[in-house]
């Protein structure tokens, strides 16, 4: 396995010593046609079957795939002799160059492309897809999480497997393989080998053995097959061959197709047979590329349902009321014997950071600090060899928190992330941690990768709980709660139609106040971040309580004040609250669970909201505020995606 920069293996997944892997994914919801279907969306894929040199098809197909994000990319080729592969880290136009710009001898009539998302194994030219079994006859590109990669490996070893990259994927090619051993065809081998699989992929599988067709599959990410004359393309969406064809198949969950350059053959992974029709494509392309939504930012608000899922995917033990964290398995007892724990971020992940230090302290008895990384950096803050610092970035390349990382592990600190980007500096930097598996986020404000954040807080506070004593009765209550959140998610999306109307209402104000207390004032503070960043309007995130030390002077009929006021031990303190803000005329939106019947006395708003249990309430309030951030942005007409002046990873001090 590759090791980081400094040769410590960074985030170990349950791994043992023997491989360092790196714990995770990133699947994201898709709308990828007309008719919306929700899928889990890592990175992108490409083929071609049919007369042409496919390398020129493929090459533009993936250049199509690099709006959504990735970190290096591959391509194959199949013929009755041989299997070739070439594949680069970095951008799309690297791995052209390394083919020789257009004079690459490559060249052949069935060939595939991938751009890779790392989940598993840093992303370098290695772990690039494609990947290929012990015999390099089979080949595979693959966008998903095998979750069980690692006791398939286990077995796969013992029977004398030797693999020689990090990831999940290149344990189903092996899979393959020796399915195919036992003398099945390669679509049997396929079908046989995903039927012991548990996880995501939308894949391509094609063969030396059978050089004249792809196997694809689909689950949990989405896989089309778009038609043409005598060839045939499959992608994993649309905006990749819409300048080929725009005739597409589109598989589903659990389907299988065997495609040649003229027919295409669906069957389950039972090998029942499935009757496909032939949609058009009627999408533009850059309406593809959004999933069909308006802007990146409102297919991530949407995406967060399978966001959070995936972030607890494989470590939410439900049934034993505990959590496995495998890249923290080997500091608990760091994590255990920690004086304290200090949480150091910046923007959105530090808001997340916030809300985590409520869970730590109050649900894992932790002592817990937040600090914004560019002030830790400089404050020559007092640590001790038993801190534990807990780094957040998205990006995990923020100059501030890695700054921040240094600083502590310098004093030398246990340092751990939680971060979405596999193989980023902090992620390597650091004694362990959790990857987010939130998939690439594109809009520069911050939306699923916040809910992923809390998402992991919570998990990795109910593990630190569990250790300290917590009972596995209580551990089972909070961990079904932690389960049921991505259906509330998923319930608060649908009610964008009021949002809408509250954004059209107040779209001119000059001034929003953000008020919450407990856990929700962070929300009031992200819920306020988020207006600010991409509507331009000034807002404030206040405790609510505070508000009448100062911020009140602020208050009139012009004012709206959103309040976060769920029916928990401190609804009536923000009831009174509220009452101090209607009697100086302020206009109340309040986001309040859907069983409070007396809220709607007060508030000109109601935003309803499910219950939970508190603390992780604020991973469903977040919802609406972000919502209510994108429709005032649109109603306002400013660059959802790229407000001004702002990066996706701010990368200087
Ligand atoms: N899990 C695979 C990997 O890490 C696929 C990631 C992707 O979807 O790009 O290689």
């Amino acid at each position: 396995m590759t090791c980081p920069a400094d040769g410590r293996a960074f985030f170990l997944l349950d791994l043992m010593a023997l491989f360092h892997l790196v714990d995770f994914q990133t699947p994201y919801e898709y709308l990828g046609h007309q008719h919306p279907q929700k899928a889990l969306h890592m990175c992108g894929i490409i083929g071609y079957i049919g007369q042409k040199n496919c390398v020129p098809i493929i090459l533009e197909g993936l250049r199509r795939l690099e709006y959504r994000g990735y970190d290096s990319a591959g391509i194959a080729l199949v013929s009755k002799d041989s299997l070739s592969v070439e594949k680069k880290a970095g951008k799309v136009s690297e791995l052209a160059k390394h083919l020789g710009n257009g004079s690459s001898t490559l060249s052949g009539s069935l060939g595939m492309g991938h751009t890779r998302w790392a989940t598993h194994g840093a992303p370098n030219d290695v772990n690039a897809h494609p990947d290929w079994d012990a015999q390099k006859k089979i080949a595979i590109i693959h966008n998903g999480i095998i979750e069980n990669y690692l006791s398939i490996k286990t077995k796969l070893l013992r029977e004398g497997h030797v693999f020689h990259t990090d990831t999940d994927t290149e344990v189903l090619a092996h899979l393959i393989q020796s399915m195919y051993e036992r003398g099945n065809d390669l679509s049997t081998a396929v079908r046989l080998a995903l039927s012991e699989v548990d996880g995501t992929y939308g894949l391509v599988v094609m063969s030396v053995h059978e050089p004249d067709k792809f196997i694809v599959a689909r689950k949990g990410s989405p896989l089309l097959i778009g038609v043409g004359d005598g060839e045939n393309y499959v992608a994993s969406d649309a905006s990749a061959i819409v300048s080929h064809t725009r005739h597409v198949v589109y598989l589903e969950d659990g389907e299988v197709a065997v495609v040649t350059k003229d027919n295409i053959e669906t069957t389950t992974i039972d090998a029942l047979k499935v009757h496909k029709t032939v949609e058009e494509v009627t999408l533009e392309l850059s309406q593809i590329e959004r999933g069909g939504y308006d802007h990146f930012m409102l297919k991530e608000i949407n995406e967060q349902p399978e966001t959070i899922r995936n972030a607890m995917r494989g470590r939410l033990l439900v049934d034993e009321g505990n959590v496995k964290l495998g890249g923290l398995q080997n500091m608990m007892g760091r994590l255990l014997s920690a004086r304290r724990i200090v949480i150091t971020a910046c923007g959105t992940s530090w808001h997340a950071g916030l809300v985590g230090e409520y869970m730590l302290e109050q649900i894992a008895k932790i002592p817990t600090e937040v600090e914004y990384a560019s002030e830790f950096r400089y404050r020559n803050p007092l640590m001790n060899i038993d801190d534990v610092v807990l780094l957040i970035s998205q990006s995990g390349e923020t100059a501030d928190t890695l700054a921040a990382l240094r600083e502590a592990k310098g004093k030398g600190s246990t340092v751990l992330g939680i971060v979405n980007v596999v193989g980023s500096t902090i992620a390597r930097e650091s004694d362990g941690g959790v990857y987010i598996h939130a998939g690439p986020e594109i809009g520069v404000a911050s939306t699923k990768a916040f809910t992923s954040q809390l998402t992991v807080l919570a998990l990795i506070t109910l593990m630190l709980a569990r250790a300290r004593g917590m009972s596995q009765e209580d551990g089972i209550v909070l961990a079904k709660e932690i389960a049921s959140l991505p259906d509330k998610v998923q319930h608060i999306l649908k009610n964008t139609d009021q949002i809408k109307a509250i954004a059209e209402k107040y779209k001119n104000a000059k001034n929003f106040l953000y008020l919450g207390r407990g856990a929700n004032f962070p929300v009031a503070l992200e819920g306020a971040l988020k207006l600010k960043e991409i509507s331009y309007i000034h807002a404030e995130g206040y405790p609510a309580a505070e508000m009448k030390h100062g911020p009140i002077a602020l208050i009139d009929e012009n004012m709206p004040v959103v309040v976060i006021v769920p029916r928990d031990g401190i609804y009536d303190k923000v009831i009174s609250n509220i009452q101090e803000v209607k009697a100086r005329k302020g206009r109340i939106i309040a986001i309040a669970n859907e069983d409070d019947t007396e809220i709607a006395n007060m508030a000109e708003h109601v935003i309803r909201i499910p219950r939970t249990y508190g603390f992780f309430g604020p991973i469903l309030n977040i919802i609406p505020l972000q919502l209510l951030s994108y429709y005032m942005a649109v109603a306002r007409g400013t660059n959802v995606d790229q407000p001004r002046n702002l990066a996706k990873s701010v990368t200087v001090e």
